[in-house]
């Protein structure tokens, strides 16, 4: 406590002749004059009567409480003089807080540091974290979810490494303390401005709904935030606040009225105060509290009337009442750092516990106020010291128990387990409100908080009057949640109350239990875990009685309720008394009696489980079988399946073994199934269930033996084992591992989690798989643990479905096949494992084993499994299991005594289902060789039964086509049995007296086994299966005409007969060697003398008798048989006789048997190796089809063209018909159209851009961007758009980098007809599709691809009788050739159905661009033939240009390291471009109005002598030829020629525009030559134009009349020398892109395989010869870009004639007319000239921007950014991949005209795709076009996992392969056709 200024104290007391008018004079002096005299008097006095009297004028009650004049007047006067922001900015200087304690509310993104952390609650701010040092540590981030506060600098909470250097408390130790003077106003004031929002809550005291409340709350925000501003000022004004709020004389004054009154003049004040007094003394009493037991009713925290003491304690009071106000909270939260403020709000919170529990319960909106109070109380109480005074001055444990006892108090119900009348239980009800919304969630985690101190756990459990009430509680839970067996109908409504019983024993029972039990780890502690057991065991106790259940029989079968919490806790304790305390079982446990009672229930829910699993409580519906899932699941199987079988296997090993395993047996009523009577086994009602529950009876057995979680594994080994569970069942995620290993409730041990994960399972890096399916990294088990730790036992108890163990079975299966050990036609059996010891201070349960009467009834199943058609494999495993562990339990030493036991000479008489009886002693050795062979029946057939049993009408052999279905067990197992049982045949006992067993016991006593046996002996020598051949042979000697005689006396007795018996004549041993015989389907399988096991030999089955566990059911009876007769020699001897009696043997069947075998072991080699070949030659037939494969997709269209030579036919996908494609009946090819920005991104850096990270970063990168192809290009256009006609410059150039169309194919055709009906039939369809069909989108038939048009396939494709042959070679013929044709150009006009497709494709492509192409001529005006001509050029552009792109943008090959070329990863399988051509040059052709051909001869230099000689142009409005792109040009001619046209006239094409290109690239480069260097050029002598320096010549001298070079003075510094090799490279580089595009053309128009081109420095050398622009070879130092260059004409005269009536002009001619028109342009407009010539350049691939390796580097810059459009900070940011812009993802605020900003941006930035990044969740979100995916995640942390959302918070890392795969979709256009799930975004993202 601190001290609290003396000004205050007297307040109450001071004279009062304070008038109100000096208050006035103040006031008018203005607020700062009025400070800094109200300064000087706090200064002086310590009653400063003036401020007060302000106070009384700015604070009065009667004025709303957020004036904000008065609000105003507090700040300044606070400042005392200075401004509030001068007064804030100095307190803050003094501000020594060591602890951050920075309160945020939920979603607030914090850190939470395992490394430093101390209590688990401990958190960060992000501040902290970041600078604070976890470099290495186990942190995560995450979104707070109720609020909390940072807790930086607190020693109690965290370890010291972690604090930032802020904090901590080294951090402050030179900080200078305030001046005194600088709060005293601030000291003065804050008592009245606490007390003035003390009277504002008081005022609203009377309001009633959380409305009202809420609205009460805003009333008073901007005061709350006057207050919230003081508090951030540090700690100087903290000390300030704490101290006016926590002294009670302070609080005495200022609220008492009594001492007010004696301020006369404050009449009205004194009548307020009266009033609000009355108004909160009548609050207090409406809060009421929980009656506490007399012994606590003056206890301060729980007694009925509330004292406040503190204005503290009554802000806590009003908190309470308004339900916790977020802002009110935030206030009281903030000034924790204040230590001993903390312990005052901790008091005034623990005082007003109990009735914040009454709160809860009455809450209108229970989830927000348990967060809120939670916020709060999870400062407090993680502080143990605190804690603990609470817990001791106040009885803090008390009153939670108590408030949580009496919440449960009001939603009791009668019990109904058992006899409901006689039930005197009361448990809660879990339908109610309390139960269903968690109102009790904050009081069991603040107990469990506090409980997590060890000194507070102790007090709590070294206080018997507090165990009594925990119990007390604790049984209101007992028992909860009692289902009922529906048997008639399925039930109407499916109750959901399991959800919150199962929720509340987690947390209101096991929670509280682990903290406790986790303090008891010393032997000293035991008194304190002896006091629990004792009142756990009085309460187990007092319930029993109270349920009326006193004796075990009194087992209700059709009830159950799965919670047991009192069990539990009576186990869990026990368990760790032993453990950690090592106490005995004897001091624990009670007697006999009652741990008999105490072992029903938890049985009974182990019972129920199985039950639900077989669906006996199927009409239960669905919710029990949830809740069995949850009782077995991995977060409560600690605290509830573990707990009871825990108790179970106690018991097993403290009761006797017979009553245990009759009790067993009892409860899950498999008797029945046992029973030798066919009235019990023949009901077929009861036989499915049964066969099932029998099942469950022998897993249960298992899990009883063999699990050791609690009875000694070590937690290693432990952990080890639930790992291999999980990673069996599958492979695993390393956040799945952690998520779903068995966690005791918080006290899992991470740090051991690692090394044990190593050890059992390996890690499988992230793949990306050839589909474009991202994989995660994944855990798998190695292969010993499939040798030796995969443990189906302890599968079956983790696994919540069944199918998990059956893929554990398969996963199993599958390794033993690939390892070689499992023949791959048998089916393993569970490789069930021999259990470790257990712990010196049990018993082992295997005990049970050893007793007799368990040796009875594995008799029973065995004989069962022989004899019945319907035993499914995995009992019978289960039944050997058991039998071998109990070989196993024996000791090989047989006692004299024993073996001196007459076993064999007495027959006695032997009862049906009396299993004590059946054999003599529990000498397993005996029983196993004990003979079996009458057992009667005691029981009266009763009426009733055989009443059912005539009506159902029952043959007796009929059962045994009832095969249970769905079970996992092989079809064939079943086949193989002789349906048996049926046939049991009854003797009377009377018969028994005269009765002699039969010589051979075997004999066949059933008659349908005769039936099997003719059919048998007839088919003998057919081929029979090997199962009827063993079978003929178990029986072969069984048919002789004695034992005929003898069985006939077993004739059935007369019905009245009431005494029968069944023979049997089986012993165990026998019973096992039948059932070898019969699994392996060979007689007499089972070798003896085999029982050495060979050395192992790898990739081979393994032998029984090794320790190897992989092996069917003939490997496994014969590993326990091997162990038999190893036991003791009587047993080997005996199963030596028993064979030779069921197979004797001469001496032929052994050699027979011997050849048979040898042949059998050919036949197999035999098979081997056919099987070795036929794999050989299917690997060879896909390789080769690999290969064809690979070869027809890349020449697809030559291969057509080439090979067909007048009709080309095609596969129609929908009618399947062959036809070729005609004008009437056309062919098309499935295309998808896109619209396509991706060449508008290639980069003018040849670095791809990084994405910004800071602000500075942020500024450079914004002009960096702008340095693209797309931009670039927009500034041409304009300016070309300014200087000419656009008739004229849409010839010179291609759009499409913005908005280009780009097509691809799968590569199927259809008929245009199939493909109409198909549409139609889509249209039709009335369900919703995943395709937008009006917008004509489908899914190509055959392969599924989306595609949205189709290309018509003009006919002449592969007609060659239409090809156009040159009559000339000469190159001047040719051109004049080309000339002609495009002259000609005769347009078709009639209209055909490939016409009319045509139109539509050439729709469908304008479609696509959605508009964008009209941005280049006038709305409203028809466009130009010229801008359509533009149009569909530019789609062969964008096509070939995009092809280049997806090769790597250059043709080199792309080389793998053994240097065999490869196809880039983003290549298309096929091209379209061929049929696309011929469509766009079909609308071409109709649309090419101008004379094409003019241009083509000013290019190639022709003139047509008839006509104009001046072909040179001087209009001023026409682009200059120098000016237009050769490349464009070229998607021009060649749409304009015909489309079947030779390659000479193609190449001639090449060669003209090659010549142009290059001198537009040489005027480029040196257009900024120097004049000294230009005069040289001008000079020089000779010019050959096969060289660099010629061609410059021709230029220099050309142009040296104009204006176009500029000299040295206008250049400056950008004047260059000549250097050669500089300017031919860049020359070459800028040839380079037309040379790619020309290359490719002649790849598909003439299926020339492009060269392999080595290196980037050859490409240009490469693609010159390709296109045989140079013919001869030379030296690579002659070889230069000039020698690529072809005239027509050489350098002689200037014109030539050539082919009538054209002439052809000199090189020197056709380059000077060039340069003229350039001149005449530079004449009119030099700098746009200037400018213009300028269009060549370097641009490098498209890339994405480069992420940062660290996610965290993009969360902290981009969240919380604010949208530079609209300021706000949006939910989802997002970041465009592209370019770095931010969108506000889903909202409102950026959208225009109803789209909002990712999808407006995604048409802006990509043509309709972009890709974002989503910083708050990791995920990339792509869009395209109309729909949007949710791609994945690039980023990924150290398990290789993603992390969508960031939920779990660890560290990220960028997944290089991943980011890899967006980009390369993104290059080649695939994310239509990734596997996602794409939804239709609605303009919505
Ligand atoms: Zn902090
Ligand atoms: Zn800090
Ligand atoms: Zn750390
Ligand atoms: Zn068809
Ligand atoms: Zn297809
Ligand atoms: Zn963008
Ligand atoms: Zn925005
Ligand atoms: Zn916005």
């Amino acid at each position: 406590m601190n001290l609290v200024p003396k000004s205050v104290l007297n307040i109450g007391r001071s004279e009062n002749m304070a008038s109100t008018s000096s208050a006035h004079v103040l006031m008018k002096k203005g607020k700062r004059a009025a400070a800094t005299y109200v300064h000087s008097e706090c200064a002086q006095t310590p009653i400063p009567k003036n401020l007060h009297e302000l106070l009384d004028l700015i604070l009065k009650p009667s004025k709303p409480i957020d004036e904000w004049e008065a609000i105003d007047w507090c700040k300044w006067l606070m400042a005392g003089g200075r401004t509030p922001d001068e007064f804030s900015a100095i307190v803050h200087g003094y501000d020594n807080a060591t602890t951050c304690g920075l309160v945020w509310t939920a979603n607030f993104v914090a850190y939470r540091c395992r490394t430093c952390s101390i209590s688990p609650c401990m958190s960060l701010c992000s501040e902290c974290f970041q600078k604070g040092n976890h470099d290495g540590h186990d942190f995560n981030m995450f979104r707070s979810q109720a609020g909390g506060a940072c807790d930086c600098g607190d020693t109690s909470v965290m370890k010291e490494t972690g604090f930032c250097e802020k904090h901590g408390p080294k951090a402050q130790v030179n900080k200078a303390a305030a001046p005194g003077d600088l709060m005293c106003v601030a000291e003065a004031m804050m008592p009245r401005i606490i007390l003035r929002l003390i009277q504002h809550l008081r005022q609203n005291s009377h309001v009633k709904t959380s409305e009202e409340m809420k609205q009460a709350i805003k009333d008073a925000d901007a005061f709350l935030t006057m207050l919230h501003d003081f508090s951030a000022m540090g700690a100087a004004m903290r000390k300030v606040m704490t101290g006016a709020l926590t002294n009670p004389q302070v609080y005495k004054n200022l609220t008492d009225y009594e001492s007010v009154e004696t301020r006369a003049v404050c009449k009205e004040i004194a009548e307020f105060m009266r009033e609000s007094k009355r108004v909160y003394e009548e609050a207090i009493k409406s809060l009421p509290n929980p009656e506490p037991p007399d012994e606590y009713k003056d206890c301060p925290s729980l007694q009925q009337h509330l004292v406040h003491h503190t204005f503290l304690e009554e802000l806590v009071f009003w908190t309470v009442v308004f339900e916790f106000p977020q802002k009110t909270v935030c206030f009281l939260l903030n000034m924790l750092p204040d230590v001993d403020y903390k312990e005052c709000l901790t008091q005034a919170f623990v005082l007003h516990y109990s009735r914040i529990s009454m709160m809860l319960e009455k809450s209108t909106d229970p989830d927000a106020l348990s967060n809120r109070v939670v916020h709060v109380s999870v400062q407090l109480f993680s502080n143990e010291s605190l804690a603990m005074r609470m817990a001791d001055k106040l009885h803090l444990l008390h009153v939670m128990v108590i408030s949580l006892k009496y919440m449960m108090s009001n939603i009791l119900i009668q019990n109904t387990l058992h006899d409901a009348d006689k039930n005197f239980h009361y448990a809660v009800d879990c339908a109610s409100t309390i139960m269903k919304d968690h109102c009790y969630w904050p009081l069991v985690s603040d107990l469990n908080n506090v409980l997590s101190h060890k000194g507070v756990a102790l007090k709590f459990m070294s206080d018997d009057s507090l165990l009594n009430m925990w119990f007390d509680f604790l049984s209101m839970f007992q028992g909860m949640n009692v289902n009922t067996r529906e048997t008639t109908q399925h039930i109407e409504f499916e109750p959901n109350t399991y959800y919150a019983a199962f929720s509340a024993e987690l947390e209101a029972s096991a929670y509280p239990m682990w903290s406790m039990v986790s303090h008891l780890t010393d032997p000293e502690l035991m008194p304190y875990t002896k006091r629990v057991l004792k009142n756990c065991l009085s309460a187990i106790q007092e319930w029993l009685e109270a349920i009326n259940f006193t004796s075990e029989s009194a087992v209700d079968t059709c009830k159950v309720s799965f919670h047991l919490p009192l069990h539990r806790y009576f186990s869990v304790f026990m368990c760790q008394a032993i453990k950690q305390q090592k106490m005995s079982l004897k001091e624990i446990l009670p007697p006999p009696e009652v741990l008999h009672l105490m072992m029903i229930h938890p049985l009974r829910v182990q019972v129920a489980f199985y039950e639900i699993l077989t669906g006996k409580w199927v009409r239960n519906g669905l919710q029990i079988k949830g809740q069995a899932m949850t009782y077995i699941q991995c977060n409560f199987c600690n605290s509830m399946v573990d707990a009871d079988i825990y108790l179970l296997q106690v018991c097993a090993t403290q009761l006797p073994p017979s009553t245990f395993i009759q009790t067993v047996l009892d409860n899950f009523q498999v008797k029945d199934w046992l029973s030798l009577s066919p009235y019990h086994s023949n009901n077929i009602f009861v036989s499915k269930h049964n066969d099932q529950m029998l099942e469950s009876f022998l897993t249960f057995l298992s899990v009883l033996m063999s699990v050791r979680t609690n009875l000694g594994l070590t937690d290693a080994s432990l952990i080890q084992l639930e790992m291999v569970t999980l990673l069996c069942m599958g492979d695993k995620t390393h956040s799945q591992l952690l998520e779903l290993m068995p966690e005791r409730c918080g006290n899992f041990q991470g740090r051991d989690f690692e090394s044990e994960l190593s050890e059992v399972a390996h890690y499988r890096q992230p793949n990306l798989e050839a589909g474009g399916n991202m994989q995660q990294g994944m855990y798998a088990p190695r292969p010993h643990v499939w040798e030796n730790m995969y443990d189906p036992v302890h599968i079956l108890l983790r696994a919540v479905h069944r199918r998990d163990f059956q893929s554990s079975l398969d996963n199993f299966t599958e390794y033993a096949r690939q390892t070689g050990q499992m023949k791959s036609k048998s089916t393993p059996w569970p490789p069930y494992r021999t259990p470790s010891p257990v712990d010196e201070a049990y018993e082992d349960p295997r005990k049970l084993l050893k007793c007799k009467t368990m040796h009875a009834v594995i008799f029973s199943v065995l004989l069962r499994a022989l004899k019945a058609s319907n035993v499914p494999e995995q009992t019978l495993s289960l039944a050997v299991f058991l039998l071998e562990m109990a070989v196993d339990m024996t000791e090989p030493q047989i006692s004299a005594t024993e073996i001196c036991q007459n076993f064999s000479s007495e027959r006695k008489q032997i009862y049906d289902l009396d299993f004590q009886n059946w054999f003599d002693t529990d000498w397993l050795s005996a029983n196993l060789r004990t003979q079996i062979d009458l057992v009667c029946l005691p029981e009266e057939m009763d009426e009733c039964r055989s009443a059912d049993l005539a009506a159902l009408e029952v043959p007796h052999n009929s059962n045994m086509a009832v095969v249970p279905a769905g079970l996992n067990f092989p079809a064939g197992f079943i086949r193989g049995f002789p349906p048996l049982m049926a046939g049991n045949e009854l003797v009377p006992v009377n018969a028994l007296t005269t009765y002699y067993p039969p010589s051979t016991p075997t004999a066949a006593l059933f008659p349908s086994m005769r039936a099997l046996e003719s059919v048998s002996s007839e088919t003998v020598s057919n081929e029979n299966t090997p199962m009827q051949l063993a079978l003929e042979n178990v029986e072969s000697n069984s048919s002789s005409s004695d034992d005929e005689d003898e069985r006939r006396k077993w004739v059935r007795k007369e019905e009245s007969s009431k005494y029968q018996a069944v023979y049997v004549g089986e012993s165990i041993i026998s019973l096992l060697l039948k059932l070898h015989s019969i699994l392996s389907g060979v007689p007499d399988s089972f070798d003896l003398n085999d029982c050495e096991p060979p050395a192992p030999v790898p990739n081979s089955p393994p032998h029984p008798a090794s320790n190897s566990r992989i092996g069917d059911g003939p490997f496994f009876i014969a590993k326990l048989l091997y162990k038999i007769a190893k036991m003791d020699p009587m047993c080997s001897e005996y199963i030596a006789q028993t064979k030779l009696r069921i197979w004797p043997k001469t001496e032929e069947e052994q050699e027979a048997k011997e050849a048979k075998e040898r042949e059998e072991r050919r036949r197999r080699a035999k098979e081997r190796q056919q099987k070795l070949m036929a794999e050989f030659a299917t690997k060879q037939k896909q390789f080769m089809e690999k290969a064809r494969e690979t070869e027809c997709s890349e020449m697809d269209w030559v291969e057509e063209e080439n090979t067909v030579i007048n009709t080309l036919e095609y596969d129609c996908v929908i009618c399947g018909q062959s036809s070729p494609s005609t004008e009437e009946k056309p062919m098309g090819l499935v295309v998808l159209l896109q619209a396509s920005s991706v060449l508008g991104h290639r980069k003018g850096n040849p670095e791809p851009e990084i994405l910004p990270l800071t602000d500075e970063d942020r500024l450079k990168f914004s002009k960096s961007i702008e340095n693209t192809f797309g931009s670039e290009f927009e500034k041409r256009v304009a300016q070309l758009n300014r200087e000419f006609d656009g008739s004229s410059w849409q010839l010179a150039v291609n759009l499409g980098c913005e908005s280009g169309v780009h097509v691809q194919t799968c590569g199927h055709h259809l008929h245009m007809d199939c493909l109409l009906a198909y549409l139609n039939s889509l249209m039709s369809q009335q369900r919703p599709t995943s395709l937008a069909v009006e917008r004509g989108e489908y899914a190509c038939p055959l392969c599924r691809q989306l595609a949205n048009s189709v290309l018509p396939l003009s006919p002449e494709l592969g007609d060659c009788s239409i090809l156009v042959r040159s009559r000339n070679t000469s190159m001047p013929s040719v051109a004049a050739e080309i000339s002609t044709l495009l002259q000609e150009n005769p347009p078709s006009v009639r209209s055909t159905p490939i016409k009319e497709a045509m139109n539509r494709a050439m729709e469908d492509m304008a479609k696509i661009t959605d508009g964008h192409f009209h941005h280049y001529h006038n709305v409203g005006n028809p466009p130009t033939s010229q801008c359509l001509v533009l149009f569909v050029s530019s789609i062969v552009r964008t096509n070939l240009e995009v092809d280049v792109t997806q090769r790597g943008g250059t043709l080199c090959s792309n080389l793998d390291e053994a240097g065999a070329a490869s196809t880039h990863a983003t290549q298309p399988k096929r091209s379209c471009l061929v049929p696309l051509l011929h469509v766009l040059g079909m609308h071409a052709k109709n649309l090419a109005t101008w004379p094409v051909w003019q241009t083509w001869q000013q290019v190639a230099g022709i003139v047509n002598s008839q006509t104009d000689q001046a072909v040179v142009k001087t209009m001023q409005k026409e682009v200059p030829l120098l000016l237009k792109d050769p490349s464009a040009l070229l998607t021009q001619f060649l749409l304009l020629l015909p489309m079947r046209l030779e390659q000479t006239h193609f190449t001639c094409v090449i060669k003209s525009l090659f010549n142009l290109l290059y001198f537009e690239s040489l005027l480029q480069v040196i257009s900024n030559l120097s004049d000294k260097w230009r005069a040289h050029f001008h000079n020089l002598s000779t010019v050959d134009l096969s060289t660099l320096e010629g061609c410059i010549s021709l230029l220099v001298n050309s142009l040296h009349t104009g204006q176009l070079f500029m000299d040295d003075s206008e250049l400056g510094e950008s004047a260059r020398e000549f250097n050669k090799a500089e300017i031919e490279v860049e020359v070459q580089a800028y040839c380079l892109p037309f040379l790619r595009i020309a290359a490719l053309l002649r790849h598909y128009l003439y299926g020339e395989v492009l060269p392999e081109v080595a290196s980037e420095e050859r490409e240009f050398v490469r693609l010159v010869y390709f296109l045989e622009l140079v013919t001869d070879g030379m030296e690579w130092s002659k070889f230069n870009a000039a020698v690529a260059l072809n005239w027509a004409h050489g350098d002689g005269a200037p014109t030539t004639p050539t082919v009538a009536p054209f002439v052809t002009l000199s090189a020197k001619t056709i380059v000077d007319g060039w340069c003229q028109e350039l001149l005449s342009m530079a004449a009119v407009s030099q700098v746009a000239t200037r400018n213009l010539v300028q269009h060549h350049q370097r641009w490098h691939q498209p890339r994405l921007l480069r992420l940062p390796d660290n996610y965290d580097k993009i969360f902290q810059y981009y969240h919380r950014r604010q949208c530079v459009k609209c300021h706000s900070v949006p939910r989802e940011t997002s970041v465009c991949l592209l370019c770095g812009t931010m969108v506000c993802l889903k909202e409102n605020c950026c959208k225009q005209q109803n789209v909002c900003e990712a999808v407006e941006h995604s048409m802006k930035c990509g043509a309709g795709t972009a890709m974002f990044l989503v910083v708050t969740s990791s995920y990339i979100i792509v869009i395209r076009g109309k729909r949007a995916c949710l791609w994945g995640s690039v980023y990924l942390d150290s398990f290789g996992e993603e992390d969508r959302d960031l939920k779990r918070g660890k560290p990220l890392y960028l997944s290089p392969g991943r980011y890899q795969l967006l980009e390369q979709q993104w290059l080649s256009h695939r994310f239509d056709h990734t596997n996602k799930k794409w939804v239709w975004h609605r303009d919505a993202l």
